[in-house]
């Protein structure tokens, strides 16, 4: 077994290719020494060392003599001996694991310096204050890293000795003071662990590596593969290397950059550096870093050969890096080279250009970027570099971030925003009582309910940052306000929520707009040519369906028919539609909603221009558009105490209403398709209406091409019931119009029963289309609107469910459901359309299955289309076979 891996003129073993075992940086070393950069040699001891090591604590055989061979060949190219005092070779040991984990292991520098070779370096270098300060760096990690001794201890002593000596930089210093430091630093080293500083250079090494080895379980970095899902099996490689000095005078500098901006994209050197410093000076904010561009001036020469380099890394490795390096006496030596971390406006920009200077081809920049991230463009965000007070954390319901005025109450948020304020909706949970207050907050924050709950769903078909299921703040509605901790918030306050990553953050802060760029248009463009799944959209109204085209919508997959029943002056006229006892008298309110639905109706098809429009007909329970059942106790009793019998007597009628309609288990209820045949009336007027609308937009001149859905079907008797008809009442409207319109009549599979026996449907539907919400909820038989707030959250910090079904796709229970459904529908009837339009739709990885059980389109919220255009070119791209 071979541990150990060298890099440099004499030899390279191993390259980019063998990060597992070599960890990212030793790979990425050893591939710029074989390129042909300047490299400081050194040699990568493996990951597999370091498992082998952590099993017993000891070294496995044959590595340390493996260890030993290679200083000697790193003595060789260097021309410099280890622990020689005339000259002496000095090395650096870095952690590197496989997975880039900032920060999270140990660092040890200038390791092989000791009483003799501090002297043998003075008359090297002439430089006496350098060398005492590289021997204290070196005692002071050595003694923290490896001896485990608290690092404010030596903190502490620099500190007192700067105050002594009435200066505030290290850099004020003189080489007599870095001397005494050394002593006292040693001081400390015999006072903590009885023994002396070992001057043995062999023994400083193997403990130092020993040390980093033991670093991959220090307690930080296991939180932090735990925090990034990282396996803790892969173990660290520990890089050797010959050191280089930036802190040799004000020819020597060292410094970190990105070769193209991270956070724009542009196509530019982007960095800091620090003269006469090392690189921990940099990361430590002692001093404050310059800009890149001014090395142009310091040090042109490194300058120009850094430039040259990040070209050579970009056109080496195809993409954009990070590199970190250290000028020493003007010459310039690269330490690590990794891919840039970016935002996703940069990600698109920089895999666009890219193509363009021929380094990637399309296909590659389409899967460089992360389709969940393009979401993110096209919602404000916070700007990175403001500072913020986090209150309270709920589910990232709806992406985006917005700032306003706390406002309990959704009447008020309508007055607020009429007198020009920002609002934030805080209520909670969200019903339909809400919706006109959410569609003029900027965002919303409930405290229950999950990411397919009233609210979550709403705000993302509105494009609002919501924060939902914030179950660590707590509303009182009585004064109102919440308290979050022991932050108390009130009404008029001002919060900032962000919907993408969950967070409550108190006050306003400062936010970055979103840009479509010319750059994602092209991306999008380029996923469009591979893509086979259709792009369509649940949109309920003409802005929300024109947003949609314009971020590539194909169609609209769900529009949802009730939420124009929410609409001020309608809603009245719903109201009393639904407590009219009398078929007649209730239709008489149906005939007041038919031209207001019409006209909506109308208003889409013209958006749309021919494209589909599937609509779905009434879903919600009843009771929904009804006010609340305690309220009305609560007016009952009021109205009462103050000898109002009149009104209290109708205010009761309505509460005995309300109570007649009030169910246990509305979600498993009086909804869906079974409110159609309860309420024909009223499945009737929106069909009428929907075929109305086109024949009068068809009159115009305006293709249309309308789709009904059936919601809610458990069985085909109930879509054949339904289907006649409505269909009867379509086909009268044509004739009384004398129009034709093409139009198909489909249903909603979001019933496990209904997936089950999807071989009958399709003899009745002509398009099937998942309502995976429902088909979630019922399948797992947890409550969506109840369950994410509360103990889902914990299943999934408990790992009991890895991810949140009500947002990516369970494929092993839900899944198989639609598998058969697929199957079923098909065999009956192979040219079935098959869609999905639960919240599922815009989500990648569940875009991903929906691809590979054949599904025609998917269908998400505005703001997803464009992720979804990637998703499904992604998926194309990653499953060749299908
Ligand atoms: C669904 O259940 O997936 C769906 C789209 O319908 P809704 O969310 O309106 O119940
Ligand atoms: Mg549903």
């Amino acid at each position: 077994m071979k541990y150990v891996f060298f890099f440099g003129k004499t030899k390279t073993e191993g390259g980019a290719e063998a990060k597992n075992l070599l960890g990212g940086k030793g790979a990425n070393l050893a591939e710029m020494a074989k390129i042909g950069l300047p490299v400081p040699p050194g040699f990568t001891i493996s990951t597999k060392a370091c498992i082998e090591f952590l099993k017993e604590r000891k070294f496995p055989e044959g590595l340390w003599q493996e260890i030993e061979e290679n200083i000697r060949v790193l003595e060789k190219e260097t021309g410099k001996k280890f622990g020689d005092p005339e000259n002496p070779l000095l090395v650096s040991v870095r952690s590197g694991a496989p997975v880039s984990m900032p920060g999270m292991m140990d660092t040890i520098l200038n390791l092989g310096l000791n009483e003799k070779t501090v002297s043998g370096m003075i008359k090297l270098t002439d430089n006496p204050r350098f060398v005492f300060d590289a021997y204290r760096r070196l005692i002071q990690m050595f003694g923290s890293v490896v001896l485990g001794i608290k690092g404010e201890k030596f903190g502490t002593v620099l500190k007192d000795f700067k105050i002594k000596k009435d200066v505030k930089l290290d850099t004020e210093l003189t080489a007599g003071d870095w001397g005494e430091i050394c002593e006292r630093f040693k001081k400390i080293i015999k006072e903590e662990t009885g023994k002396e500083f070992p001057q043995e250079p062999y023994l400083q090494l193997r403990t130092a590596i020993q040390a980093v080895f033991d670093s991959w379980n220090n307690k930080r970095a296991i939180d932090y593969r735990n925090f990034n899902k990282i396996p803790h099996h892969l173990g660290t490689a520990v890089n050797v290397v010959a050191m280089v000095f930036g802190n040799l005078g004000f020819d020597s500098g060292t410094g970190v950059a990105f070769t193209r901006d991270p956070a724009t994209g542009e196509k530019r050197l982007y960095g800091e550096y620090l003269l006469n410093a090392q690189g921990e000076d940099v990361v430590a904010g002692i001093r404050t870093p310059q800009k890149i561009e001014k090395l142009k001036e310091e040090l042109p020469n490194a300058y120009n050969e850094l430039l040259k380099i990040s070209e050579t890394l970009e056109k080496h490795y195809r993409d954009v890096q990070d590199i970190e390096f250290t000028i020493e006496k003007g010459k310039l030596w690269m330490l690590q080279t990794r891919t840039a971390k970016r935002t996703p406006q940069a990600a698109v920009r920089m895999a666009v250009d890219l193509v363009k200077e021929g380094l990637i081809d399309k296909q590659q920049a389409l899967l460089r970027i992360e389709a969940k991230d393009l979401e993110k463009i096209l919602h404000p965000t916070i700007d990175p570099q403001a500072k913020v007070e986090v209150i309270a954390r709920g589910l990232n319901a709806s992406p985006g971030a917005a700032s306003g005025l706390v406002c309990f109450d959704a009447d008020l948020v309508e007055d607020w925003v009429e007198n020009g304020k920002d609002v934030i909706l805080v209520r909670p949970e969200t019903d339909p009582d809400d919706v006109h207050g959410m569609m003029r907050a900027k965002g919303i924050l409930t405290q229950h309910g999950g990411a397919t709950s009233h609210a979550a769903v709403v705000a993302r078909g509105l494009g609002k940052p919501c924060v939902a299921g914030c179950e660590s703040i707590e509303i009182d509605l009585s004064v109102p306000k919440f308290r979050a901790g022991e932050v108390e918030v009130r009404q008029g306050d001002e919060i900032t929520i962000n919907g993408t990553t969950g967070e409550v953050i108190l006050g306003r802060v400062p936010m970055v707009e979103p840009k479509i760029t010319d750059e994602l248009t092209e991306l999008l463009s380029w996923a469009d040519e591979i893509r086979k799944l259709g792009v369509l959209t649940n949109a309920d109204n003409p802005q929300d369906a024109t947003k949609a085209l314009n971020y590539g919508a194909e169609g609209i997959g769900l529009c949802r028919t009730e939420h124009m029943f929410f609409e001020k002056g309608r809603r009245e006229v719903v109201v009393k539609m639904i407590m009219e006892n009398d078929e007649a008298e209730r239709q008489k309110y149906l005939d007041r909603l038919l031209p207001l639905q019409r006209k909506d109706f109308e208003e889409i098809f013209e958006v749309m221009k021919g494209k589909p429009v599937i609509i779905r007909l009434i879903d919600p329970p009843m009771h929904e558009f009804l006010p609340r059942k305690e309220m009305l106790i609560e007016e009952v009793a009021k109205l009462r105490c103050q000898g109002k019998e009149k009104e209290a007597e109708e205010k009761e009628k309505i509460l005995k209403i309300v109570e007649n309609l009030w169910e246990i288990n509305p979600m498993l209820g009086l909804r869906g398709c079974r409110t159609g045949i309860t309420f024909p009336q009223i499945s009737a007027m929106q069909v009428r209406a929907i075929f109305e609308a086109a024949c009068n937009v068809t009159k115009k001149g305006v293709k249309v091409f309308p789709k009904v859905m059936i919601p809610l079907v458990c069985d085909v008797a109930e879509l054949k019931v339904e289907r006649t008809r409505l269909e009867e009442i379509a086909k009268k409207v044509m004739e009384e119009k004398g129009i034709k319109i093409d139009y198909r009549f489909g249903t909603m599979i979001e019933l496990p029963r209904a997936a089950l026996t999807a071989n009958e449907i399709a003899e009745v539907a002509q398009f099937f289309s998942f309502g995976t919400n429902d088909l979630t909820q019922t399948t797992f038989g947890i409550s969506r609107d109840d369950a994410e707030g509360k103990f889902l959250l914990k299943y999934i910090e408990k790992g009991i469910l890895k991810e949140n079904p009500f947002q990516v796709l369970d494929r092993k229970g839900v899944g198989k459901l639609m598998k058969a459904a697929v199957v079923l529908g098909k065999k009956i009837n192979p040219d079935l359309e098959v869609g999905i339009c639960g919240e599922h739709g815009g989500e990648p990885s569940s875009i991903e299955f929906c691809y590979q059980l054949g599904l025609d389109y998917v269908s998400c919220s505005p703001f997803r289309v464009p992720v979804a255009r990637l998703a499904a070119a992604q998926a194309v791209l990653k499953n060749p076979e299908t």
